[in-house]
């Protein structure tokens, strides 16, 4: 096989979230001697939405030493503490996956096991949402960052994401990543060239004949996967036996009060909607699936369920929810839309762009390509995406729901073995397990899981060793100091004003 030279040449084909988010990072991570291009086309466009996020965003943008402030002010941001699952485990109630910690730990066990005590006796909350700030304070449309000099109260320690207009953020990035030298150039690609040798992509070619040459090759071309699948044939997981939804419309509306903390996920008849608090406007879609309900009954039942004047048409997308099997082949990375799509239930896809660039920079072949680097990339990488897919399946596994077709189907379908053993262990006892580096901590599992109606036939006989009037007062001390600490804080919309108020567009 040809030796590979050392990377100095990167190309970035594709300037959606995933592209300019790449374009970011390099220009910051990588040696100064990098020439980085970025080529996209405005003739197609990007997709445009994907507005939610999960807490670990603020890593990258700590890394590109953002000011959160003025990040928010320039993406028409809003905080976000978690997400409301409406009518999922059953039509009229909901519960909250708040993000960070969930009661105090007592000995070596959790706030959980105690209530999974004590639940039966009726003496404590019957929710569990009770128990954690980030779900107490969005009920409440509160919000405020963590106070460090209060490190004993739940105050010094509150976990929280982003709400935000991805179409800004890549224009913000855009700005960032061309002022420390990243070269866009816009253009439609018409052709991928492959070295004749080993197959490796020499160049990409665009409409006006242009040849860009490159040694590494990221493709960030969205769900057309132009490079990764179109010219070196990856090959594609197709997960839409455990994931059904297939299509989705999206449509801004005007903005209600009050400005939540939080994304709201409402279950449908045959898919779910989101609602996505900014700050000049409310994002919403509606996912579903195609063999359930018709494009025009899916916009009827969108339209039906916004909160506020709707600003536009709504968009229509379609994928094939899985993932590319390999992202990484020879000298091409796929980063965002093009490595897969998991639907946007738990807002992960930012944050696989996220980890697919964190990973590709600490693999870097500044010294040539090399197979055990790429096999080790795409080893966690499907580790990765395996386990975000099962969280995202939990929640239409364990539903209660018969009303409609689409839920029958999911309520009795047959799972993945890795879900299939976390469900039971959590039946058994209500033990959760974070696995590896999994996205996913234990109280995500287990918030999802009980507000699911997963019931654990039992509970860590270690909580015996604590009386139950013991029990009692502990969990009732939990809520109240959470209750206590919520009423003082601002409303979220307080909390922008004072901070990172964006102005009127
Ligand atoms: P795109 O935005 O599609 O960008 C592709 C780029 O490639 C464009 O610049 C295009 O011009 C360029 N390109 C393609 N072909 C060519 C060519 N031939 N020549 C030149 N350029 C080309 N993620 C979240 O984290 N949270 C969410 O809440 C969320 N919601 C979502 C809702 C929906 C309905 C969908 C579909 C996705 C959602 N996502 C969400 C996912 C999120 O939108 C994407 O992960 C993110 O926008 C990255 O997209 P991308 O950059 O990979 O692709």
């Amino acid at each position: 096989m040809q030796k590979n030279p050392p990377v100095r040449k990167i190309v970035i084909v594709g300037g959606g979230t995933a592209g300019w988010m790449a374009a970011a990072l390099f220009s910051k991570m990588l040696p100064r001697h990098m020439d980085i291009r970025l080529v996209e086309s405005d003739e197609i466009g990007t997709i445009g939405v994907g507005e939610a996020t999960i807490p670990a965003i603020k890593y990258f943008n700590e890394a590109l030493e953002l000011d959160e402030d003025e990040f928010l002010k320039r993406t028409q941001g809003t905080f976000k503490l978690g997400i409301e699952f409406v009518d999922w485990a059953k039509r009229g109630e909901s519960y909250i996956h708040g993000f960070g910690k969930v009661g105090t730990d007592w000995g070596a066990m959790k706030t959980y096991q105690y209530w999974l005590k004590m639940r039966e006796s009726g003496t404590v909350s019957a929710t569990f949402d009770d128990y954690s700030i980030n779900t107490v304070a969005p009920r409440e449309a509160r919000f405020m960052r963590s106070r460090a000099d209060m490190p004993n109260s739940p105050l010094a320690d509150i976990a929280y994401a982003f709400h935000f207009d991805a179409t800004l953020y890549a224009r913000y990035l855009r700005e960032f990543a061309e002022a420390r030298g990243v070269r866009r150039t816009e253009g439609r690609i018409v052709e991928t060239v492959l070295r004749g040798t080993d197959g490796y992509i020499e160049a990409i070619v665009l409409a006006g004949g242009e040849r860009i040459e490159g040694e590494l090759f990221i493709d960030c071309s969205g769900i057309r996967a132009l490079l990764i699948e179109q010219a070196l044939h990856a090959g594609y997981d197709d997960w839409s036996h455990w994931l059904p939804c297939d299509r989705a419309l999206a449509i801004p509306c005007e903005s209600v009060e009050p400005l939540l903390p939080m994304t709201r996920s409402t279950a449908h008849t045959a898919g779910w909607q989101w609602r996505i608090p900014l700050q000049h406007r409310i994002g919403n879609g509606h996912v579903y699936a195609s063999r359930f309900i018709s494009d025009d009954e899916a916009a009827a039942t969108l339209l039906a369920n916004l909160d506020g004047k709707p600003l536009a048409d709504p968009r229509p997308v379609k994928f094939l929810p899985g993932r590319r099997r390999s992202g990484w082949v020879k000298n091409c990375v796929a980063v965002g839309l093009s490595s897969g799509f998991l639907e946007p239930l738990e807002s992960t896809s930012i944050h696989l762009i996220q980890t697919a660039l964190v990973r590709l920079t600490k693999l870097f072949p500044h010294f040539g390509i090399d197979q055990a680097e790429i096999d080790q990339y795409n080893r966690v990488s499907q580790f990765e995406y395996e386990r975000i897919r099962d969280f995202i399946i939990l929640h239409y596994r364990a539903t209660e729901r018969d009303d409609s077709p689409l839920w029958n189907y999911c309520r009795t379908m047959s799972v993945p073995d890795t879900l299939t053993h976390k469900m039971a262990l959590f039946r058994a006892n209500g033990r959760v397990f974070r696995e590896n580096d999994e996205l996913f901590a234990e109280e995500s599992w287990l918030q999802v899981m009980l507000g699911q109606h997963i019931t654990p036939r039992g509970y860590d006989p270690m909580v015996d060793l604590r009386t139950p009037t013991e029990i009692t007062s502990y969990l009732e001390n939990i809520r109240t100091v959470i209750r206590r600490c919520v009423s003082v804080m601002p409303t979220h919309a307080e909390f922008i004003a004072g901070h990172c108020a964006a102005g009127k567009t």
